[in-house]
């Protein structure tokens, strides 16, 4: 394995040895120092981030924790968890705090699974559940994706017994993939007690208010959900990293036996708070995605290039060989996702800018083909 070969990094376990790493976006800071340009002129649409930056009372609210920085953190996230629970209608004992979503990921991996035990996601599903289900030993189980996305008749045939957590992202990353929820729904009825499905939500604030539905409201009825969210999309607060499951209190209740103390921090527990607050922010992000996507789909299918319908704040468009197509991007100041690595070699994904990030990107990929 990659610089595994010495003696001490040989004992580390074959699982850990085996996990390919996370492959984030290409930071702006590292184009620029390659390409001996000023940030300013490199166009970065590759992680799935808000382009209109936080919400400025977002920003106030973290400016504000800045002067306590002495201090600890609220380790039970009191506050947040009190406002979460009014806006969602859960105890707030069926909440836990992240930092970041991918925190509870973890969190999931180490309290529900171990060697000897699986967990299913789906082929082209966010990287995340392969890693965090490698990370504890268990054996990943992966089902082949249907039209891109989740084939939830396929997944509920790949549980085994030694099963124990089943990972669905929907919308998916990174294809964009929607199901409607009540064909989620019906897929919950069926799912065996004693495997936990978690219900990653990452880009839930972009659905169309008709397709949301309010999912907190079947932890009643389903005691193995959990649900996982994010402030790392449309709330803009992808850098401060805070994110949060809900399930049973049960489910909760296991995850914060394994949560790191103080794994979210003072700014990001008062900037997320200050965002729930914020609707008007979350309004004018939404609807400048449904503006973006609605240019990046017209600009590409003027351009011959076909797409994956998505339903979140990025979308799949194939290039045909993206390597190539992505290294010319890159040449030209515009970073965007390969992805490859996730059995997509002919796409590349494409975040939702500003509009005149998102004309940019489609201007030097003309000249890229
Ligand atoms: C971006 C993303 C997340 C969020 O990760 P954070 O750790 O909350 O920043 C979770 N799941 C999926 C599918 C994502 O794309």
């Amino acid at each position: 394995m990659n610089g595994c070969d010495t003696t001490f990094c040989g004992l580390a376990p074959p699982y850990v040895r085996a996990i390919a790493p996370y492959q984030p976006g290409k930071p702006i800071s590292e184009l620029a120092r390659e390409l001996g340009l000023s940030e300013a002129d490199i166009v970065k649409l590759a992680s799935n981030e808000n382009p209109l930056g936080p919400s400025p009372r977002a920003l106030a609210a973290a400016q504000d924790a800045l002067h306590d920085m002495a201090l600890y953190p609220d380790g039970a996230g009191f506050a947040l968890k009190a406002k979460l629970s009014a806006k969602l209608g859960v105890a707030a004992d069926q909440i836990v705090l992240g930092n970041g979503s991918n925190d509870v990921l973890d969190m999931t991996a180490r309290a529900f699974l171990l060697q000897g035990t699986s967990a299913v996601y789906a082929q082209h599903a966010f990287a995340v559940y392969r890693i965090a289900t490698q990370t504890v030993g268990a054996q990943g189980i992966v089902v082949a994706a249907k039209d891109y996305g989740h084939n939830l008749n396929a997944m509920r045939a790949a549980i085994r017994d030694d099963t124990r957590v089943l990972w669905i992202a929907n919308p998916n990353n990174p294809t964009g993939t929607f199901l409607p929820w009540t064909e989620i729904e019906a897929f919950l009825e069926t799912v065996p007690q004693q495997v936990l499905v978690v219900l990653d939500e990452a880009y839930g604030e972009y659905l169309p208010q008709a397709e949301c539905c309010n999912t907190a409201a079947w932890l009643s009825r389903f005691p193995n959900l959990l649900i996982s969210r994010t402030f790392s999309k449309a709330y803009g607060l992808a850098g401060l990293r805070v994110g949060y499951g809900l399930g049973s209190t049960e489910v909760i209740g296991l995850l914060n036996r394994v949560r790191h103390p103080f794994n979210v921090n003072a700014p990001a527990l008062a900037a997320a708070e200050a965002a729930l607050d914020d609707t008007e922010f979350l309004a004018r992000s939404y609807a400048l995605n449904t503006a973006g996507m609605a240019q990046l789909l017209a600009g590409l299918a003027e351009l011959g290039i076909e797409t994956v319908p998505s339903k979140g704040n990025f979308l799949l468009a194939k290039v045909g060989g993206a390597t190539r197509v992505n290294t010319e991007l890159l040449k030209r100041g515009v970073i965007v996702r390969p992805v490859a690595n996730y059995g997509l070699p002919e796409f590349l994904r494409v975040s939702v800018g500003l509009a005149g990030q998102n004309a940019r990107f489609l201007d030097v990929l003309k000249a890229c083909l």
